[in-house]
């Protein structure tokens, strides 16, 4: 038989004697039981298998001194079953390991699942027979398994993460792994102990290891931040919250980003003063609660990083305030991550752990280890003889356990090895292209670790069970993953990644940890809730992103990217849709701007500038106001004349005031924003003529304002970058003033309705194409329009100033900024463009909502900069001002 044939053939040959079931699950964890009561439950045949003994997963393994779970155990259960939640009470806020596993345990029984898992049993590789549409999984112990669909339940944390130091196979003394605990009591009383590592199992086992020890030396590479458990009963309050309406509370939890139900935080730092913040800050440090630190204190705490530097610096004033050798408080103070953005411990007594005399820090940073011996361990300074070594060193997370099945072969003989070789691609972090009925729960892009994993774990296998189930409703026997959709997925990580501060640090997160391993954000950071709402659309737009095929039934493939908006786009077009707002233009003129004056009031305020002042300029046909803000740093500046959005009929010089506020600190200029005339009562050229008056105004009173003598800026969102650019072109005709450059953010170009943005992104993305008709309406009629101060692309364009335009991918005027963009060009204007994808007309004016928005305004003030022979400033310059 020829060498194909025989590798064809192979997988059929070896799964004679194979166990034959639906569904193989790997893992008897958390996720692993869930799976299996499921499956069992939609009828389907199923086993799974786990290299432990028993069940538990994680808690099966993780047997050290104080492991405990760090999500307070009320919300860190099952919620499948309200009988099961009767039938179980937790005996504290953070259950410990042994209680965890006996739940398990419960668990399995009432459900009677132990007689489906094979225990000790190691699945060693996998491979898809693609005659038979099957997965065939090899193990080290028994009869290989044939099953349709494989579900990798194989958890994130459960492959520790080899020590990476020389001689530890020459230690002569005891060796323990906190993720490997022995079963057996381990007596470390009267002994000489090294830790290894300050992650979270360090952190949970050193006061209790340092307990017992005679001494107990603690080799620290990276500090972490830690805040005190505060463990005891499970807190009144939450307890009397989930009793009074469980389903409800279950139900916030789901839907919330975390997985903990807890209200989204509105107030930012900046609104907060410092009593204010310390109150807030001493609230969370007495609660003892990772989910409620993480996200109750402000709202900028985990996507700024002047908000989280406020709460890292509080974390660090405490660790001085408990350890009392300065030089030890200093070592174990974070400096090199964002608070939150590698995951906070929960501790007992740890930082106090560091006062008692039988105690030391040794930072590796400054010592870094050179070799284990026979007897200890080496440092750069110092030799420290010990008699056990304990390595709390952490886990190749994410990917480790799926990456020890080696090799899962998919389609065509390709590995997944090979498949992940830059890093871990998946399609909504579940599922992998071009390997068929091969499913992950809690796998890297979903969002796992950043979340209640206990929550996302049932989320995980609903969905999977449910897919699975509707599959064979409609005589389908495989599901794969186009890469099309995967690519997407990837491109929508790497969007949401930009959201917070997961980025900025080295952490297990992204692979840091592990020497060799691909570097990137591996868990989701679009929060809990919206990935659970985009799962729920794949399936209702009719399986986006999938190809599904069976014997007996055509093919399917719809073939898609199921998120094409930036993440918080998403959010805010999801929550303006669920208000179910009536059209602006049904309001009429005053009713539309009243809604839009209520609807700013909710908006999160503007942040500090040097100086914040208002008066009145003299427009084209009299007095109006204006609003100016003035930077911090010393002047004179720069002045950008701004125009305001709102289609010529709504807003005033206050409605852009975030905006200004963030463009005046990137820039390091003043702004001065323009109250003009507005339609229906003063229509075309009203608005026109006033910016160009405005702005001749500011020229000649530039210094009277405290700005710079000399050429002046304008800049202008939407109808306001009309008046910006039609202001440019009558200071060219009309003798004046200088203008040095202009920013254009979704500008309005032209009258034409033609383009193809107004058919694409005619509904949908708040502006929509009939708002456009009726502010067109009110401000000008039909026989205005095709003068160039109302569609200036229709006027001359050359020896305009440098232009920086501004598009958004989901905004009716989208094709008429492009259009404008390139006629600058060809008019020999230099110009820059920024098309900026998944964002919709407001995302740049929505400072702290649409926080992807922020590398655009940090492009737009470089451009600002550039127009006005300034240096441009380094981001990092901004958060220090
Ligand atoms: C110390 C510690 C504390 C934690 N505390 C929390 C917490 O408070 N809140 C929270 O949300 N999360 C916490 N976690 C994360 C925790 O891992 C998850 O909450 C959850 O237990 C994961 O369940 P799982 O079933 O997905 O995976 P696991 O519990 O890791 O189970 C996976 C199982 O798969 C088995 N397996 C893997 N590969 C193979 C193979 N090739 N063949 C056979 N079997 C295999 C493993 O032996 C393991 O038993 C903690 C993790 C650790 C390590």
């Amino acid at each position: 038989m020829p060498e194909e044939m025989v590798a064809a053939r192979a997988p059929e040959m070896a799964s004679r004697g194979a166990q034959q079931v639906d569904v193989a699950v790997v893992g008897a964890g958390f996720a692993g039981l869930y799976l299996l009561h499921r499956l069992r439950k939609a009828g389907f045949t199923a086993i799974a298998l786990d290299s432990a003994n028993d069940v538990g997963g994680t808690w099966y393994w993780n047997r050290y001194p104080g492991a405990r779970c760090d999500i307070q155990t009320i919300d860190y259960s099952y919620t499948f079953d309200p009988e099961l939640e009767s039938a179980w009470t937790w005996s504290e806020k953070y259950a410990t390991q042994p209680e965890i596993l006996r739940y398990l345990g419960f668990v399995a029984d009432r459900y009677d699942l132990r007689h489906d898992i094979r225990f000790g049993t190691k699945v060693t590789a996998a491979t898809w027979d693609e005659t038979a549409d099957r997965w065939l999984l090899t193990t080290d112990n028994g009869a290989p398994v044939s099953c349709r669909h494989y579900i990798m339940a194989t958890g994130c944390l459960s492959a520790p993460k080899a020590p990476e130091i020389d001689g530890v196979k020459d230690f002569k003394g005891e060796v323990y792994f906190t993720g490997r605990w022995p079963h057996e009591e381990v007596k470390l009383a009267g002994k000489r102990v090294a830790v290894i590592g300050t992650g979270s199992s360090g952190i949970q086992s050193i006061p209790l290891i340092a307990e017992q020890a005679a001494h107990l030396t603690v080799f620290q590479r990276t500090a972490s931040f830690a805040l005190p458990a505060h463990n005891g009963p499970s807190p009144a309050d939450r307890v009397t919250l989930l009793e009074q309406d469980r389903a409800a509370y279950r139900e916030q939890a789901r839907w919330s980003l975390v997985g903990v139900p807890w209200p989204q935080q509105t107030d930012v730092s900046w609104q907060l003063s410092d009593a204010e913040r310390r109150e807030r800050f001493e609230k969370a440090w007495a609660a003892g609660d990772l989910a409620y630190i993480l996200t109750q204190l402000w709202a900028d705490q985990g996507v700024d990083i002047d908000g989280n530097a406020l709460v890292a610096e509080l974390v660090r004033e405490k660790i001085r305030g408990i350890v009392k050798d300065p030089e030890t408080a200093a070592a174990l103070s974070p400096h090199d991550h964002p608070f939150g953005a590698k995951r906070p411990c929960l501790d007992t007594n740890y930082y106090a752990t560091y006062n008692r005399p039988n105690v030391t820090l040794v930072n590796l940073r400054q010592e870094p280890i050179k070799a284990i011996t026979a007897s200890g361990i080496v440092t750069d300074k110092r030799s420290v003889d010990v008699d056990v070594i304990v390595f709390a060193t952490g886990f190749d997370a994410m990917t480790g356990a799926i990456m020890a099945v080696h090799p899962i072969t998919g389609r065509a003989g390709k590995s997944l090895s090979s498949a992940w070789a830059q890093g871990p691609q998946t399609y909504l972090g579940l599922t992998v292209a071009g390997f068929p009925n091969l499913f992950m729960i809690t796998g890297p892009g979903s969002p796992s670790v950043l979340s209640n994993m206990a929550v996302s774990i049932e989320q995980h296998a609903d969905w999977v069970v449910d897919r699975l189930a509707a599959m064979r409703e409609a005589g389908f026997t495989t599901i794969d993953a186009t890469e099309t959709a995967q690519a997407a997925w990837a491109q929508h990580m790497a969007d949401c990644s930009m959201m917070t501060l997961h980025r900025l640090a080295n952490t297990w997160y992204t692979g840091a940890n592990v020497p060799g391993k691909a570097q990137g954000v591996m868990p989701y950071t679009g929060g809990l809730g919206p990935y659970r709402s985009i799962c729920n659309e794949v399936v209702s737009r009719g399986m986006l992103g999938f190809k599904l095929t069976g014997p007996n039934v055509p093919e399917q493939v719809n073939d898609g990217e199921v998120v094409r908006l930036q993440p918080d786009v998403r959010l805010v077009l999801g929550m303006l849709a669920e208000m179910n707002l009536p059209p602006i233009e049904s309001l009429g003129a005053q009713g539309a701007r009243d809604f839009v004056n209520e609807f700013n009031k909710g908006r999160p305020a503007g942040r500090p500038v040097g100086e914040v002042g208002a008066g009145m300029l003299q427009g084209a046909d009299g007095p109006l106001p204006y609003r100016l803000y003035r930077p911090a740093t010393p002047g004179p500046h720069p002045i950008v004349v701004y125009f305001h959005g709102g289609g010529w009929v709504l807003g005033d010089e206050l409605s852009d005031d975030p905006f200004c506020r963030d463009m005046c600190r990137r820039t390091g200029m003043i702004f001065v924003s323009v109250g003009y005339r507005h339609a229906p009562e003063h229509r075309f050229p009203a608005a026109a003529e006033d910016g160009y008056a405005a702005t001749r105004w500011i020229a000649e009173h530039a210094a009277d304002l405290g700005g710079k003598p000399g050429p002046v800026l304008v800049a202008g969102w939407s109808a306001g970058a009309n008046i910006a650019t039609v202001t440019c072109q009558l200071a060219r005709d009309r003798g004046g003033p200088q203008i040095a450059g202009q920013l254009l953010v979704c500008p309005v170009t032209d009258c034409r309705f033609d383009r193809q943005s107004y058919t694409d992104n005619a509904v949908g993305y708040f502006l929509t194409r009939a708002l456009m008709f009726w502010f067109w309406d009110i401000y000008c009629s039909p026989a205005d329009r095709t003068d160039p101060r109302a569609s200036p692309l229709r006027g001359q364009l050359a020896g305009l100033p440098p232009a920086f335009v501004v598009t958004c991918e989901f905004d009716p005027l989208r094709d008429e900024g492009v259009a404008y963009a390139e006629a600058l060009a060809a008019a020999g204007v230099p110009v820059r463009q920024l098309q900026a994808g998944g964002h919709f007309h407001s995302s740049f004016v929505m400072v702290d909502v649409v926080i992807t928005g922020v590398s655009g305004r940090l492009q737009m003030a470089e451009a600002l900069q550039r127009f006005a022979g300034l240096q441009v400033t380094p981001p990092h310059a901004i958060a220090a001002e």
